[in-house]
């Protein structure tokens, strides 16, 4: 049984019912968390409880928040590899470096885990109609499970947007407009019809769900390591559900005693084109300004202003971590050394956690014997069109100068 009992605002605490939709607090704005009785989940499962579940995020049902199984829509998100990078670790002289790999996942990003959690919850309220601005992978997530769910979708992206974006929403059913324009353009759009349209905006922390999917790759993180957490947690940030809702979750687990009070160091990457929370943490703020002119490869990290800016910046500080801005130029490099030497074709925002490591490495904030985790959010081919084929092309008719392989 899923022990989720109310929301309650991150900033003023206020309570939210959770049986009715609900988008952000009704009286500060700012996103809403999801609460449980974590003594029932306590009293109803144990770790070892969870040995055998099924091998996606809905191993953790107890913590999530669907009432009723039959509401999941699920494509098998979740429960990803935990991957060891000896390699380029020995190379970069770190001992006991992972990568949390989200590359192997549904819609080849791990905005499935939110998407799949934000749809399952509108399905189980009674949405039926949904739209969403993004330039990328969260409109391929949504849509692939606004599919399966039966949904009317709705995408509202910049014209520019990746090819590969465009068409993994239209295959799979999405009605897909194109804007003239730049994401907050086609946040403007999905708002400007919710009277005449009647859907319901998916947009970043705007609900209160997508935070619960992405929680659940902390909980792997701990389960993986046998309950024990890593030094430190390295994470590419955009709207930051992903480090926030992590750093929520080890409190519950805490709760739960599943896990002690200790906690990995949560270091946040952006992108020196697109770095809005790096910004406000180094000028010791407690929340971001708009980034005007906002560019980056990764494009998942390209984020002007993050509605949990403050959360993300709470989690780096309480947790004794960092935020920390590279350039596009080193994580390029990063990622081909990272596919070249481990096989791994990682996406941008996942190679950018590797730019940030050695530059913490340099500066001595992390130690050659702590273990640390990196995340690889998505698949690097999803990113195709960042690359050039580097191969001549020969004539079958005249004969091959195998030499030139060597
Ligand atoms: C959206 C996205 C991010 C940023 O995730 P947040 O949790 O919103 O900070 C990172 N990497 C990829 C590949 C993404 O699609
Ligand atoms: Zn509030």
């Amino acid at each position: 049984m899923s022990e989720f009992t109310h929301l309650q605002c991150s900033k003023c605490s206020e309570v939210h019912d959770a049986s009715v939709v609900q988008t952000v607090c009704k009286k500060c704005g700012k996103p809403l968390l999801a609460r449980y009785d974590l003594e029932a989940v306590k009293e109803a499962v144990t770790r070892k409880d969870l040995v055998g579940r099924e091998s996606t995020m809905y191993r953790y049902f107890e913590l999530l928040p669907i009432k009723d199984r039959k509401n999941i829509v699920t494509l098998g998100e979740g429960w990803t590899p935990m991957t060891p990078i000896r390699t380029v670790g020995e190379e970069i002289g770190l001992k006991d470096l992972w990568v949390k790999d989200e590359g192997i996942i549904p819609t080849a990003s791990f905005k499935a885990r939110g998407l799949g959690m934000a749809i399952s919850k509108a399905k189980e309220l009674g949405i039926s109609s949904v739209a969403l601005p993004s330039a990328g992978n969260a409109a391929g997530a949504m849509s692939a499970y606004g599919a399966r769910a039966g949904m009317d979708v709705y995408v509202f992206m910049p014209k520019d947007a990746p090819k590969v974006n465009i068409i993994e929403c239209q295959i799979v059913g999405a009605k897909v407009v194109l804007v003239d324009g730049l994401i907050s353009d086609a946040g403007k759009l999905v708002k400007g019809g919710m009277d005449e349209m009647q859907w319901f905006n998916m947009g970043t922390l705007g609900e209160p769900y997508r935070l619960e999917g992405k929680k659940t790759m902390g909980i792997e993180v701990a389960e993986q390591f046998d309950w024990t957490l890593p030094d430190v947690i390295v994470y590419p940030t955009g709207g930051g559900t992903g480090i926030i809702g992590m750093w929520k979750v080890f409190d519950e687990l805490e709760e739960l005693g599943w896990i002690g009070s200790e906690r990995p160091r949560m270091v946040s990457v952006q992108t020196e084109g697109c770095a809005p929370i790096v910004k406000a943490y180094d000028e010791g703020k407690e929340e971001s300004t708009f980034w005007d002119d906002a560019e980056t490869k990764a494009s998942g990290l390209r984020v002007p202003k993050a509605l949990g800016d403050f959360l993300v910046l709470r989690s780096a500080r309480e947790s004794g971590g960092k935020c920390i801005a590279v350039s596009d130029e080193e994580l390029m490099s990063d990622l081909a050394q990272i596919s070249r030497t481990e096989g791994l074709f990682v996406c941008p925002e996942g190679a950018a956690t590797m730019s940030a490591l050695k530059r913490m490495l340099a500066e001595g904030s992390v130690d050659k014997n702590e273990k640390v985790v990196l995340f690889n959010t998505g698949s690097g081919l999803k990113y195709t069109g960042l690359f050039d084929i580097k191969s001549p092309v020969v004539d079958p008719a005249k004969p091959f100068d195998y030499g030139s392989l060597m």
